[in-house]
């Protein structure tokens, strides 16, 4: 926790299917508190609409961002949000960011295994190429406090391990 009670507030982010939901589940088991921010906005009503085209919600931003502030003051110590849209999460709030990152050709591997249409897969995979999600939050947050890991070849445990050594060396 920080000197304003608040926790210290980590985010997972990254393309779809390179394991976030997975490390938010090792986290929680690991008794961690964990925001899935895509349940956290389906459950608070955070959107406009959806996109059927893009296969995705139309996020209200400004309702997303207050309702992160109201809610996360309710956490103590550490708190972890995993989502593709943790950009949004309000800076102050923010002490680290972990960027998950896959090679495309797995990635599509898995994306296929999940069912997602061609467009879908297509679309996500030139994400990944593109880096878009770690220059979404380069645009939003400081260089210092964001840590690119790559999880193609190892455990979804060992990412867990890298991301709580790297807290360690900032708590
Ligand atoms: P995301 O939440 O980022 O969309 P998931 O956690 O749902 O991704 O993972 C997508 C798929 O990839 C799942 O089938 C999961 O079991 C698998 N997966 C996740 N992390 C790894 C990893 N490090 N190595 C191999 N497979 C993984």
């Amino acid at each position: 926790m920080n000197e304003n009670n608040a926790p210290l507030v980590i985010l997972i982010s990254g393309t779809p299917g390179v394991g976030k939901t997975t490390i938010g589940t090792l986290l929680k088991k690991k008794g961690y508190s964990v925001i899935a921010l895509n349940d956290f906005i389906l459950f608070n009503g955070l959107y406009y609409g959806y996109d059927h085209f893009r296969g995705s919600v139309i996020l209200d931003v400004e309702f997303l961002k207050k309702e992160l502030r109201t809610q996360i003051i309710n956490y103590s110590n550490l708190l972890f949000i995993e989502g593709h849209t943790t950009e949004y999460v309000p800076k102050q709030l923010v002490s680290l960011i972990f960027v998950i990152k896959c090679n495309p050709r797995i990635l599509r591997k898995r994306l296929i295994a999940r069912g997602y249409l061609k467009r879908k897969i297509e679309e996500n995979i030139q994400a990944e190429i593109m880096e878009e999600c770690l220059l979404r939050h380069r645009e939003n947050f400081p260089e210092k406090i964001i840590i690119e890991l790559d999880s193609s070849d190892i455990k979804p445990e060992e990412i867990v391990n890298e991301i709580m050594k790297s807290i360690d060396n900032i708590s």
